[in-house]
């Protein structure tokens, strides 16, 4: 527990490692300019991303969770790309020509510090990373340090209406993690769902709530529609109770989540 001179944190960890190359692809370039084939808790492990960037250039992404990392050797790195739930990912990059060495990465943990639970100094705060990281995967951090300076401004605006100089702090702490509550249970609740991560919170509590979120998270794997709905809310792009907008509901309570639980291939046209 908090003491009120001690920090403590809570971790969650996926324990998810990724790689990343450059690639020239060969002509004809493909009609699509990004390439996802997702992981699928709790067992399908790996997961691809391809995009285009500049100079005509890929960047390839491979991953692996509950330390089932992508290996870092030319060919070894082709054979996990060969292993991912779609055979387009491999097809793509087999013959392209590598441009960079293999660049991994393995600090993925969700880290999130409770200063809101200790006395801090008057004016100065903590924020962004250094309050709540997360896993890097979903693409939030920089949204969510983006609101945080917003909810930091909204509050200095509201402070100094008050007259005095001196700023506390803790008030400020208390209402960022209010505020980061919503994007650390969005990227946990992933990670959570495969049985490797370390520290996971308990995903299937019973209860109706829980029955739908399983449900949802699991047509996921199969509903190109509900995935993409899930990934815009994930990346702060629409709000969560989009969740429970009747279409979303219908589509959960009518389709069965496929048994197959192998991942998908999501392109983005150009
Ligand atoms: C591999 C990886 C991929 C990511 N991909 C994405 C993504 O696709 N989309 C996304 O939204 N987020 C992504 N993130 C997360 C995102 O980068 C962070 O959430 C975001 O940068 C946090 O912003 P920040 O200002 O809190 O910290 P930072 O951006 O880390 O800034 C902190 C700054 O403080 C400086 N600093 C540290 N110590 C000191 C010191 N003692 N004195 C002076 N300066 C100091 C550092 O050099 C740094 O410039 C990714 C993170 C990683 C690690």
């Amino acid at each position: 527990m908090a003491t009120k001179s001690r920090i403590y944190f809570t971790i969650i960890n996926p324990l998810l490692g990724y790689a990343t190359r450059r690639y020239r692809l060969l002509k004809p370039q493909p009609d699509w300019k990004v390439m996802l084939v997702s992981q699928s808790p709790p067992h399908n492990t790996r997961l691809g991303y391809l995009a285009q960037i500049e100079n005509g250039e890929w960047i390839a992404t491979l991953g692996g969770y509950g330390r089932d990392y992508p290996p870092l050797s030319d060919r070894d790195f082709l054979d996990f790309a060969r292993s991912l739930a779609s055979p387009k990912f491999y097809e793509a990059i087999k013959d392209a020509e590598p441009i960079s060495p293999i660049y991994a990465h393995r600090a993925t943990a969700n880290r999130l510090r409770h200063y809101d639970k200790i006395e801090l100094p008057h004016n100065f705060v903590v924020l962004g990373d250094a309050v709540c990281a997360l896993c890097p995967v979903y693409g939030q951090g920089m949204t969510v340090s983006a609101l945080s300076a917003i909810v930091l401004r909204n509050w200095l605006q509201k402070e100094y209406s008050h007259s005095s100089t001196i700023l506390k702090s803790s008030a400020f702490q208390k209402k960022l993690a209010k505020n980061n509550l919503l994007h650390w249970s969005l990227a946990t609740s992933q990670d959570s769902q495969f049985p490797t991560t370390q520290s996971r919170r308990e995903v299937t509590s019973g209860g109706l709530l829980s029955w739908y979120t399983n449900r949802l998270l699991q047509l996921t794997n199969s509903d190109p529609h509900t995935y993409t709905q899930l990934i815009q809310i994930v990346n702060l792009l629409r709000s969560p109770l989009q969740l429970y907008h009747p279409k979303v509901i219908f589509r959960v309570v009518r389709k069965s989540p496929s048994k197959k639980t192998n991942g998908e291939c999501y392109q983005l046209k150009r």
